[in-house]
């Protein structure tokens, strides 16, 4: 008997989850993928997706409008595209700043539930990234806070690429960290969104709730 690729992922997340003691949601980053091949996951039982564009996440929350899936966006958000990601997204995982925070609560309309979000960490402190500085997260998670229409659930972050597993595990321990200080302040807030294809094993040992995986579910992505 073979799995499928959604089988064995799965399975490894289940393996690193109770060897941590941990629950975790996995989101199948299904960006710049074809309709069918996010078809073929859902026929699997995969309900949770991430796409790092508003308007791919918009035409694919059209296009599977009829069955009620869950669209994360994961890209970085421009403001002139907040109302879109309000109408559209279940949550956005990518807040870095306190000017999109009014926008997506003034847009989510009121006979949706509040919009999850997380704040992004920059947490290696790279200069090319988006994401927050570590220093600003209290002022932004407060911003949030304050917002009815919205509803803050944690963060998410992306470590610096091509270091060793060590660094990348400690950069993932910081953000737990963060996290568990975080949780004394807020209520509900209950996910940490980090490790991809290349680590979310290790992402799961140092507390991940949520890891956001592409290429090992489906291959690499077309160009
Ligand atoms: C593309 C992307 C992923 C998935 O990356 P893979 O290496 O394909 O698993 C996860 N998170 C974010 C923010 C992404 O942009």
């Amino acid at each position: 008997m073979e799995f499928s690729a959604l089988q064995a992922i799965q399975l490894r997340v289940q393996r690193a989850m109770l060897a941590a003691g941990t629950q975790v949601r996995l989101l199948a980053v299904s960006k710049r993928q074809p309709d069918g091949a996010v078809r073929e996951l859902v026929a699997q039982g995969q309900l949770a997706f991430g796409e790092n564009y508003v308007q791919a996440l918009v035409a694919r929350s059209e296009v599977f409008h009829a069955i009620e899936l869950e669209w994360h966006l994961i890209g970085a958000l421009q403001s002139n595209k907040c109302r879109l990601a309000a109408m559209h997204a279940d949550w956005v995982q990518s807040i870095d700043r306190s000017d999109i925070v009014a926008q997506l609560a003034g847009f989510r309309s009121a006979d949706l539930p509040p919009l999850n979000v997380l704040v992004q960490v920059n947490i290696d402190d790279e200069t090319s990234k988006s994401g927050c500085v570590v220093g600003n997260v209290p002022a932004l998670c407060a911003a949030i806070a304050s917002q009815k229409r919205l509803r803050l659930r944690g963060f998410m972050a992306i470590p610096r690429a091509h270091v060793e597993p060590d660094a990348r595990r400690a950069s993932f321990a910081r953000m737990r960290a963060l996290f568990d200080r975080a949780r004394n302040d807020f209520d509900d807030l209950d996910t940490l969104s980090m490790g991809m294809s290349d680590d979310f094993e290790l992402a799961i040992a140092e507390g991940a709730t949520m890891v956001r995986v592409g290429t090992a579910l489906f291959g690499a992505r077309p160009g």
